[in-house]
């Protein structure tokens, strides 16, 4: 699973791939992969430099 997060509205959610419409924004928006790959991101699992 990844994290991806919307980069209009900051949504984000666990997915293999990011999906066709923003649940959110309900538009085609671009998704970003903000899962954490290292331990330090905490409970999260995702990265704080990007989500
Ligand atoms: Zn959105």
């Amino acid at each position: 699973m990844v994290d991806w997060k919307c980069k209009e509205c900051g949504y984000t959610m666990k997915a293999d791939l990011p999906p066709e419409k923003c649940p959110s924004c309900k538009k085609k928006c671009e998704f970003v992969d903000v899962s954490c790959y290292i331990p330090d991101c905490g409970k999260t699992g995702q990265d704080p430099r990007l989500a």
